[in-house]
């Protein structure tokens, strides 16, 4: 393979000064970095900038490769180019990109499998999941197991994680995950650390990046869990299950992932909190004259007594036959409302003992306000 000539890859022409020199290097390096570009060969372009920089940026190695052509350093690096790893690139990629690298996420990284170098990049948690469940009424009074499906990110297993292959020190740190700058300023020169920008602070760069993860070490796996739903959970209700969202980086725990509740409507009970409330429809003479009836509870069938005179609205009180805390287990309580239902349709034998009825004097009390208000205004 043809290699390069440097001029070329920075696009300057042979005679160009520092200022040129490094001006197209930064060009490069900004468009070509491989932990902001989305080109496809970022990796490689990137290192020849880097390559053809750390040669011609230094005076003598320039006027070595003008003589020699690449044959210059071909004897100190097998023939591989100029080996720019002990080139310190910090000052120009600090200029670049910055000084604070947030380094949340990141791409070259992955702890544990390299004893020693690790303790640079810093160990992250992964993301946190949400998820919405729909339960019927009865599953979440009563509590559930569901099976739930999700998409989460976990390691990628091609690359362990590391996001990708032929692990190599990182040129720009020279494996220590950190790079010191000088800052003269009118006070002195201060010497800043900063996470390197090359190796996120991994300390290692790789010949080529994992294409199942594309370099980003996780790769999104669709996963069943049975989960325990409890007993008394609501719409809105969460429920977190620790460990069970994304993987973490760097040997940084997983995430955690929360169930949230959304309870369909039952076709009897109605909730509230923890109580649960039953409307019970009665004929006009069973409200009249009392009666007995079988009512359903969330636990089992019961007989309500309703005494003579009942009316649309009374409450009937079922002590802790309401639902389960989710948090405490005390049980609500239930309600039983009465409405009393007037026909509208009336067969023969119906209407004629209605009509009997009204001859007989049905007024309360209550009736006398009208009547008697009537009577003061004619
Ligand atoms: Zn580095
Ligand atoms: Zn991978």
């Amino acid at each position: 393979m043809n290699k390069r000539d440097y001029y070329e890859v920075l696009g300057v022409s042979k005679d160009a000064d520092q200022n040129e020199i490094k001006s197209a290097f930064r060009k490069l390096a900004k468009k070509y970095h491989p932990d902001v570009s989305k080109e496809p060969d970022a990796q490689e372009k990137f290192k020849e900038a880097q390559e053809a920089y750390a040669v011609l940026s230094d005076e003598t190695k320039r006027k070595q490769y003008d003589q020699y052509g690449h044959a210059a350093f071909d004897q100190m690096n097998g023939g591989a180019g100029f080996d720019f790893s002990d080139f310190d690139f910090s000052d120009i990629f600090s200029e670049i990109f910055g000084d604070s690298f947030g380094g949340a996420f990141s791409r070259f990284s992955n702890f544990g499998n390299f004893g020693g170098r690790s303790g640079k990049a810093r160990p992250t948690r992964g993301s946190d999941r949400i998820m919405r469940v729909d339960l019927d009424f009865l599953e979440a009074v009563n509590g559930c197991k569901k099976n739930i499906n999700l998409d989460v990110y976990e390691e990628c297993d091609e690359c362990d994680g590391k996001g990708g292959k032929g692990e190599k020190t990182c040129p720009t740190c020279h494996g220590q995950g950190t790079v010191t700058s000088e800052q003269n300023t009118l006070f002195g020169t201060f010497m800043t650390r900063t996470t390197c920008h090359t190796c996120k602070g991994s300390g290692y760069t790789f010949d080529s990046t994992c294409s199942r993860c594309k370099g980003t070490g996780k790769v999104r796996e669709n996963k069943d869990l049975e989960v325990k739903i409890p007993a008394g959970v609501d719409t809105g209700t969460r429920l977190r299950l620790a460990g069970k969202g994304d993987s973490g980086s760097n040997g940084g725990p997983n995430g955690d992932l929360y169930l949230e509740f959304r309870v369909k409507e039952h076709p009897l009970f109605e909730r509230d909190g923890n109580d649960v409330y039953l409307e019970l429809p009665i004929t006009i003479t069973d409200a009249v004259l009392g009666c007995k009836k079988e009512i359903p509870t969330l636990y089992g069938n019961v007989k309500l007594s309703i005494d003579s005179g009942a009316q649309t609205g009374d409450k009937h009180r079922l002590k802790g036959k309401g639902i389960e805390d989710v948090r405490t287990g005390s049980k609500g309580n239930m309600y039983v409302v009465i409405n009393v239902v007037i026909p509208d349709k009336l067969d023969k034998k119906q209407k004629k003992l209605f009509e009997e009825l009204s001859e007989t004097d049905l007024k309360t009390s209550e009736f006398k306000k009208i009547e008697d208000y009537l009577k003061k205004n004619k």
